[in-house]
Formats: structure tokens, sequence, C-alpha cells
């Protein structure tokens, strides 16, 4: 099997896994994943789930060419482009619309760090204020943070998260909306307690490493 045939089965278990899980709904979010100097995307007007290995769109990241399957990629083609471009240690994206990351982002803007699986395996998810979808000015406001965390919150509209592979990227998708809706239950009784700067760090530091692969390890 080559090792491009690998990544698009890959892109499409974690595809089905997006739309099982109830993180997008309908021809809602792409995903991509990067190979050598090529990204591997979501082709659009496709329910994520419905994807076949072959219908996934390359684009070559440096030019951004195109190969022509008779598939246009997502529409938000600039900002997975833009984003590998960006950071070179990104091998996957996921760009979802999960409910509890769009109605915390109608309220509220950061989400705090509340837990330690939340602090090894995310750790800072940050905002930015709603953009027109598919505009390159999306593509800038989620590039502009890349490098900053793994997990971007786009205000009334969803989310992104990134990794250094497909897996990574997807969990932190799980990990922030299951976060988002803990904030947003305590939230409705008072005001959730949330780590302190100190307990993040600790958690960061300490074995932040080892700590975060051994949870990786269990969710295989
Ligand atoms: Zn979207």
């Amino acid at each position: 099997m080559s090792s491009s045939t690998a990544i698009r089965e890959e892109l499409c278990k974690y595809a089905q896994k997006t739309v099982a899980n109830k993180l997008v709904v309908g021809p809602g979010g792409n995903i991509s994943a990067r190979h050598e100097g090529t990204m591997y995307l979501s082709p659009s007007g496709f329910a994520l789930d419905e994807i076949k290995p072959e219908q996934w769109v390359e684009v070559d990241i440096a030019t951004g060419d195109i190969t022509d399957i008779g598939l246009r990629p997502s529409s938000e083609v600039l900002m997975h482009l833009y984003a590998y471009r960006a950071n070179p240690n990104i091998g996957a994206i996921v760009h979802t619309h999960p409910p509890y990351c769009i109605a915390f982002t109608l309220v509220e803007r950061e989400l705090p760090i509340m837990f330690p699986d939340q602090a090894a395996l995310v750790g800072r998810t940050v905002y930015v204020d709603y953009v027109l979808p598919t505009t390159d000015k999306l593509a800038d406001a989620v590039v502009a943070k890349v490098n900053d965390a793994s997990s971007i919150l786009l205000g009334n509209h969803g989310l992104v998260t990134t990794g250094r592979n497909l897996r990574e990227a997807y969990y932190r998708t799980e990990v922030v909306e299951e976060s988002s809706k803990i904030y947003l239950i305590a939230k409705a009784i008072r005001e959730p307690k949330v780590l302190t700067e100190e307990e993040f760090r600790e958690i960061a530091s300490l074995e932040s490493e080892a700590y975060r692969i051994q949870l990786l390890q269990k969710m295989k």
C-alpha cells in the first residue's frame, strides 16, 4: 500500500467519525492531511462520511495547484493551504461545526482550561470573531492563530483543530467539544471553577508529553 493510499483511507476513517459523533451535520465541515508536499482535502458538496478514498482532492501546498479529478476542493481550501504553509508542524486539520462549541461562541470567547486531559491533549483554545466563511478573510484570521494554539473556535461558526497527524487533530476536536459542553453545563448553575494558570502550567510542563502519549495510547 502506498502511503498516499494509506492517508486517503485514514481521512475516510476520521471523516466518518466526525459524522458519527455529530461533530458536523449535512455537507458541513472539512478535513485535510499533509503528505510530503501535498495536502489531501475533502471535496466540496459532500457529507464527510460519503467521501470515497479516491475522492480526496490533492493540492500542491507550495503552488496551490489542484490535481483535476473532476471534483472541487472544499470551499475552505485557502484556510487549509495557508495553515500548512504557516506551520510546518501541522500534519492534519479538522474543521467541524460541533454544537456545544458553537453555543459556547455565542456567549463566550476563549475556552478556559478546566481539567487535566484538556490541558495535556489540547492546551489553550483561542477564538476568532465571526467572519464570512469560504473567504480569504477567514483563512487569514485562522492562520494568524495557528502558531498560538492547536484549537481555534470560530465565532458563530465552529471549530478548527490541528495536529501532527489526523488522530491528534481529530481527538482535539472531541476534547474541545466535550470541554465546551462541560463548561456550558456548569455555567448554567454558577460561574465554573477553572484550572489556575499555575495548575495548567504544572500539567503542561511537568509530564505533559508522557501524559499526553499515555492518553493517546488509551484512545486507540
Ligand atoms: Zn465551517
